[in-house]
């Protein structure tokens, strides 16, 4: 029944930075937003972990962190948001997410846009889940669609490049065509375009029926085709994912525990060292493990050999399973957000 796990590093999050919307397919749900966390406090965590690190000279051990669901931040919490990233050496330095952004007036964005570059950003990222009022209903914003056009127009402008990530979903196919017509009217740069279907995870586990399978994915134009993200060989239906399960080693689970940092816990995180909160975690993620199924169990018992639909990772194909695992026995006290079923 259980898995071994093992620590590798260590994952800190805290919901600082606000979104300003509320998507139906959110897949990141499991942060919730803080009141009273600040971005120094925040940062004094994370810092004393890479000092940790660096002290004990253990060269494979990860500290990451995530420190909200936007870029939505003053300009001077942003600023130590990269010099953090910078430290820890993560790819996140350069992003600007423009998901979950206050939709504001042209001359406040391109300013907006303006002092991050000046300090280090180099490019924007916006998500589209179909086209127009197809995008506002998902994304649940009204005029969405238009501000995210609107800012990456203004991005370029002011010298970011440009990152255009597409949902690819039953419904959002039928209006494939029309994004790919309107975003290339744009004529922009564009430094990469890639259309990828959900992850199983958040809100977005609601809307299994909109799942694509590779007959749908195949059977769009070549137009469609290109742009699909360039990992794809390494999506599975659900029907390979059974087969994979069982041909992978799932001997111990290597992860990074998960710090997650709320109102409520952050006084006690802050008086404890880096080695009880690693043992604390450590132990409790174990515990967690310690009460499902073997990946191989999962994918005996809990997968549906007759899907075709398309999961890109284990882990998203896991949390599935899992969810069918739990339906039938319901657990009590178990951490989930402590594992990477916890997405
Ligand atoms: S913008 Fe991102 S974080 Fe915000 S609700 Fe939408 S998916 Fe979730």
């Amino acid at each position: 029944m259980s898995r071994p796990f093992k620590t590798k590093g260590i994952y800190i999050t805290a919901g600082i930075n606000r979104c300003a919307y509320h998507c139906r397919y959110c897949q990141l749900t499991t942060i919730k937003l803080s009141k009273n966390i600040t971005m120094d406090r925040f940062t004094a965590i994370v810092n004393r972990f890479i000092e940790y690190k660096h002290l004990n000279q253990l060269q494979d051990f990860r500290v990451d962190f995530w420190n909200g669901y936007t870029y939505d931040s003053s300009l001077i919490d942003f600023q130590k948001e990269l010099n953090l990233h910078k430290k820890v050496g993560d790819w996140e330095l350069k992003i600007l997410l423009l998901g979950g952004l206050l939709h504001m007036e042209d001359i406040i964005l391109h300013q907006w846009f303006t002092e991050r570059k000046h300090i280090g950003s180099e490019f924007v990222a916006a998500t589209y889940l179909g086209c127009k009022d197809q995008h506002d209903y998902w994304n649940n914003k009204k005029g969405n669609f238009e501000f995210l056009i609107k800012a990456q127009k203004i991005a370029s402008n002011v010298g970011l490049d440009n990152v255009q990530r597409l949902l690819l979903t039953r419904s959002s196919l039928n209006h494939m065509e029309e994004l790919l017509d309107t975003l290339d009217s744009l004529e922009i740069p564009i430094k990469e375009r890639s259309a990828y279907p959900f992850f199983y995870s958040g809100l977005a586990r609601r809307y299994e029926d909109e799942r694509v399978t590779l007959s749908l994915l195949e059977n769009q134009s070549k137009r469609i085709q290109t742009i699909y993200r360039n990992d794809k060989e390494k999506w599975k239906s659900e029907q390979e994912w059974i087969e994979y399960a069982h041909t992978v080693s799932s001997q111990s689970e290597e992860r990074s525990v998960n710090l997650i940092i709320t109102d409520e816990n952050i006084d006690r995180i802050e008086s404890m060292s880096c080695e009880a909160i690693l043992d604390d975690l450590t132990h409790r993620t174990k515990r967690a493990y310690a009460m499902v199924p073997s990946q191989e169990e999962l994918a005996e018992k809990y997968a549906d050999n007759t899907s075709e639909k398309i999961y890109m990772f284990l882990w998203d194909m896991e949390c599935l399973w899992l969810d069918r695992y739990l339906k039938e026995h319901p657990l009590q006290n178990f951490e989930r957000a402590l594992t990477h079923f916890g997405r």
